[in-house]
């Protein structure tokens, strides 16, 4: 466990088997029950879904729900505040109907509301929800059409509110309000001065591209007021930005939306709810770093320093204690999902043979890396690199010019990855390491070569350098022994994970087992529930991968409540605008030319056309 550091970034939720298998510890009504992931796997394989596959735990959407709210309810009580707490799922963190669904369907029990982005979020918001205690928070730039889908929404009874992004949007709520006769919930999204560390910085302070100044506020509320609609103002909402790891810093950000929360009631606004947008981090390595993958605080801690701050900052004025609202995403749904995939293969960075003298008469430069070889000791490191190097690349050049064979090259090359892997070998033996030689062992870790995309399943990997968890999910009894990087199905340099979350800082390698012949290597990146799903892309057309989601029953067994079969090479071709059915009567031709010069028969032909017609219905990604 502590190899991985799963006990760290695992929430509680994971541990490992004493057969060495990682297992998921569930909420169900019955109590905590525990699956292997291995069993949930081979239970898809048994249903057809093949590697890569996104496994999504439903126990997991419920237990965190629970536990915000719990969290919430609980500083609550303690503390003496007096409004309730709702929650409101940010859309776009996860907008996959079973996510929202499950979201919405437990959620009702704590009133759980929905946070829309967009058009499309708020009708699926609208769907969703039933329940007119949630709030439903319409956030981004809004048409007409937008609004108008929000007011109907009011109408219907619901607290549906526009936070208003830009003093623009005002003018058209008022007169469409007054149109369709329906008073709105107005909110207005703070532009806060507070900076916050981590990823998101940019979100914050006065060069965040979101918020309204304080000249947009007061005007704001004179518009409104002029259109006597000062009382629509019920919200104040700021977002600090995603996945904010220092405590303080949400602190500082609470405490001066407060200060505008009593000017705009000052102002003669009933208000009533306080938003606090997102930005509960997620503990992606265990090590409660300030720097971005991790929080130096506790989802508990994070719901008693908002509660105090906002009570503290209005009792002594008197003020009425406002709703909470959180728009937390991605400590909601991440823990929720685990990518499954397998190895394909192995590239070590080993000699293939214990290399053997060469014959005396052999180039200068093969005989000297011989000696190189023989000579290496805990004493001359560097130098024994260095001549790895040199000789290694004088052979190089002689292949170039045509002065060595093949052959000859190869015995260098060998000769040369022993040496250096020689020297890995005695690296832990020395007191201090000569700067080359630091990142020597990474530089010659294995690559694993694994049955995934990083553009389509961990975009934020390639794309800001997020860490992930990634860990085998069986075999954990024996002593991983490699140490290794994974590269991913696209022939793209950027398609690989060589940065893995630790407790201790981010690692360069994993460590791994060896593959056993026969035997299938199975690893999962874990927290991949938030952002990643609708952000990837197509890359080298690798499309959608399988998606699974399963929820443990009370009695312990695993009910695979939706399985969703990921993109065909047809689907992932339909979307840059290829025509299949004409590419297959492209292909037809060929063949047909194929059998007139009597390259195939008629009934080679019809075997290849049909191979053309599976290929077109298969994964993209590689398959058993
Ligand atoms: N609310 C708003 C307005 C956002 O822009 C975001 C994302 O950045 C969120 C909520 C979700 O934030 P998080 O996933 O950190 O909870």
């Amino acid at each position: 466990e502590e190899v991985y550091g799963l006990n760290q970034w695992g929430a509680d939720y994971l541990s490992i088997s004493s057969q060495g298998e990682v297992m998921v510890q569930l909420p169900t009504e019955a109590g905590i029950r525990e699956v292997s992931l291995l069993d949930i796997s081979e239970g898809l394989r048994q249903r057809g879904l093949e590697m890569p596959v996104m496994v999504r735990i439903e126990n997991l959407i419920d237990g965190q729900i629970t536990s915000l709210n719990e969290s919430f309810a609980k500083a609550i009580s303690e503390l003496g505040y007096q409004a309730p707490y709702r929650g409101a799922f940010p859309i776009k963190v996860n907008q996959q109907s079973h996510v929202v669904s499950e979201i919405a369907r437990f959620g009702n029990r704590y009133h759980h509301g929905l946070e829309a982005g967009s058009k499309a979020e708020l009708l699926i918001a609208m769907s969703m929800l039933d329940n007119r205690e949630s709030v439903i928070i319409c956030n981004g730039y809004k048409d007409e059409e937008f609004i108008d889908l929000g007011l109907q929404m009011r109408k219907l009874g619901f607290k549906c509110f526009f936070v208003v992004e830009t003093p623009a949007e005002v003018p058209v709520i008022i007169q469409r309000a007054k149109a369709l006769d329906v008073e709105p919930y107005i909110g207005l999204r703070l532009k806060l001065s507070t900076q916050v560390d981590g990823h998101w910085a940019e979100d914050s302070g006065d060069r965040s591209i979101f918020g309204l100044s304080v000249t947009q506020l007061i005007q704001i509320v004179d518009t409104l007021r002029d259109a006597d609609m000062l009382s629509a103002l019920k919200l104040v909402h700021f977002h600090l930005g995603s996945q904010i790891p220092n405590i303080r810093n949400i602190r500082d950000g609470v405490r001066e939306a407060c200060r505008y929360y009593v000017e705009l009631i000052n102002e003669g606004a009933p208000l009533g709810y306080l938003d606090l947008g997102g930005g509960l981090a997620v503990d992606y390595d265990g090590s409660s770093s300030t720097e971005g993958h991790s929080r130096n605080y506790s989802q508990e801690e994070y719901c008693v320093d908002i509660v105090e701050t906002v009570k503290e900052s209005l009792d002594p004025l008197n003020i009425p204690h406002p709703v909470l609202v959180s728009e937390s995403g991605r400590a909601t749904v991440a823990h929720t999902s685990v990518l499954l995939f397998n190895i394909l293969d192995v590239s070590r960075f080993m000699p293939t043979h214990e290399p053997q003298a060469p014959e005396e008469e052999d180039n200068d430069a093969i005989l000297n890396i011989w000696t190189a070889y023989q000579s290496v000791s805990p004493l001359t490191l560097q130098e024994s690199y260095n001549d790895a190097i040199y000789y290694r690349d004088r052979v190089r050049d002689l292949f170039g010019r045509g002065d060595i064979s093949l052959r000859q090259r190869a015995y260098a090359e060998n000769v040369s990855l022993a040496i250096l892997q020689k020297i890995v070998k005695l690296l832990p033996s020395q007191k201090r390491l000569p700067v080359e030689l630091e990142n020597l062992p990474e530089q010659m870790a294995d690559i694993y070569y694994a049955n995934f995309s990083v553009f389509q399943s961990l975009p934020d990997a390639w794309a800001i350098n997020q860490v992930f968890p990634v860990m085998p999910i069986h075999r954990l009894q024996e002593e991983p022994t490699r140490r290794a990087i994974i590269a991913d199905l696209t022939c793209d340099c950027d398609g690989k994970l060589d940065l893995f979350a630790h407790p201790d800082g981010a690692k360069e390698t994993l460590p791994l087992h060896t593959l056993k012949s026969g035997e299938e290597y199975l690893l999962g990146v874990f927290l991949v529930g938030a952002y990643q799903e609708t952000l990837g892309d197509l890359h080298n057309l690798f499309g959608d991968t399988n998606v699974a989601s399963v929820r443990v029953q009370p009695d312990g067994s695993i009910e695979y409540v939706h399985e969703l079969n990921g993109d065909t090479i047809s689907d992932v071709l339909s979307y840059v605008e290829y025509d299949t059915k004409e590419l297959f009567t492209r292909f037809r031709k060929t063949a047909e030319t194929a059998v007139k010069e009597g390259r195939i028969t008629i009934q080679e032909r019809q075997k290849i056309l049909a191979a053309f017609k599976d290929g077109l219905e298969g994964y993209t990604y590689f398959e058993r």
